[in-house]
């Protein structure tokens, strides 16, 4: 639409719908299985185009390539066809139900989020369609209340972790970390430290830790862990004596997964500074310390925050949660950004981590299930 890409946008809009603008002359629009002939008529009278939907889909052949149509069977399990009355589903949903171990029976001893209940009035809210069907990507002047939350949600979290800025951008605790490193980095390269890559993790860690620190770009040395779950002090003094020139970051879980409130922890932190590394506290187990301590106070430089552990998101199936980070302000300027949405994170920020700006809307979170 050369020079009119505004006025098309404008006239979508006014008719309810919103066109991706992509520059003066070119407008954007995507369609799916849930586009209606209405939508479509909408559109095309923004374009000042008229025309009649069913004869033109009457006219038109199918547009589905010969070899992308499918020429095997499909759903041939027995259980697609064994169930043919209301009855004999409810039935076998029930069957299913019933081989399920969850917190409504009893004690799980495994994971984080599957400790904890997530209340069915807490998981509710998510099923509105407030909350599920905005787009990630629609315009800000439309999300208003979607902003006052995001901002009143990363200043609450700021407030209990004593960080001083929030990002709820990562899309899981194990995004959470990768922002963060990330920002260590970009704070180490800043510095001109660009040799700071090594970090250092205590065994006991989760296999995110040292999974992310790879993606960041750094080299994971391990700390020993003591036999009663306490990170090994002597060795991570050695460790920290030995790498202290390339010493990127510590990653401490506090308290650890092994339910070890860490007596040294002030310590251990100060010793990393000292060193010229930077702490990362993993805050999956904040919800033994949320309103009792904060990470930022007592020597985390980051951390990140599973609100699917501590709080009530639901965290479906494996599927996203929410893994906000929190920095000190010396590590707020490498937070996430995003290209497409310049009031998501600061300017000097690392990039993206997750394909929307501020996570993922409410209806990608199924309020079933829970997972380590
Ligand atoms: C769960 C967990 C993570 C990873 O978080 P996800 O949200 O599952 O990606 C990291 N560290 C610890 C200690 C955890 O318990």
């Amino acid at each position: 639409m050369p020079g009119k890409a505004d006025a098309v946008a404008a006239a979508a809009r006014d008719a309810g719908v919103n066109l991706y603008r992509a520059d003066a002359d070119h407008v954007s629009v995507s369609c799916d299985e849930t586009t209606t002939r209405e939508q479509l008529a909408a559109v095309w009278d923004a374009f000042g185009v008229t025309a009649d939907v069913e004869a033109l889909d009457a006219a038109t052949e199918d547009a589905l390539p010969a070899g992308l149509l499918r020429s095997d069977a499909y759903l041939t399990h027995p259980v697609f066809h064994a169930h043919r009355s209301e009855t004999s589903m409810l039935r076998y949903l029930r069957r299913l139900a019933d081989r399920d171990y969850a917190l409504d029976r009893g004690m799980i001893p495994l994971g984080s989020c599957t400790m904890k209940l997530n209340a069915t009035t807490e998981m509710e809210p998510v099923t509105w369609p407030e909350f599920g069907q905005m787009h990630p990507f629609a315009p800000v002047g439309q999300a208003e209340g979607y902003l006052t939350l995001i901002t009143e949600l990363e200043e609450r979290l700021a407030e209990v972790t004593g960080y001083d800025k929030v990002s709820i951008q990562p899309n899981a605790g194990s995004q959470g970390e990768l922002a963060g490193l990330l920002a260590v980095r970009a704070y180490h390269r800043a510095n001109g430290d660009e040799q700071r890559t090594v970090c250092l993790i205590p065994s006991s860690a989760h296999g995110t830790n040292a999974a992310s620190a790879v993606m960041a770009g750094m080299k994971v040395v391990v700390v020993k862990t003591a036999d009663d779950g306490e990170v090994d002090v002597e060795d991570l003094r050695a460790k920290i004596a030995q790498y202290r020139d390339e010493l990127s970051v510590l990653m401490i879980t506090y308290p650890s997964t092994h339910g070890v409130f860490e007596e040294h922890v002030a310590d251990i932190c100060a010793e990393v500074h000292e060193a010229g590394g930077q702490v990362y506290v993993d805050g999956a187990n904040l919800n033994a310390l949320v309103g009792l301590a904060k990470p930022g106070h007592f020597g985390g430089d980051v951390s990140h925050l599973n609100l699917h552990k501590t709080f009530c998101i639901p965290h479906g199936g494996g599927g996203p949660g929410v893994g906000p980070v929190g920095v000190r302000a010396h590590l707020a300027p490498y937070l996430p950004n995003h290209p497409l949405q310049p009031t998501a994170g600061p300017e000097t920020g690392v990039g993206p981590i997750s394909a929307a700006p501020w996570a993922p809307p409410a209806s990608c979170r199924s309020p079933g299930r829970t997972c380590a």
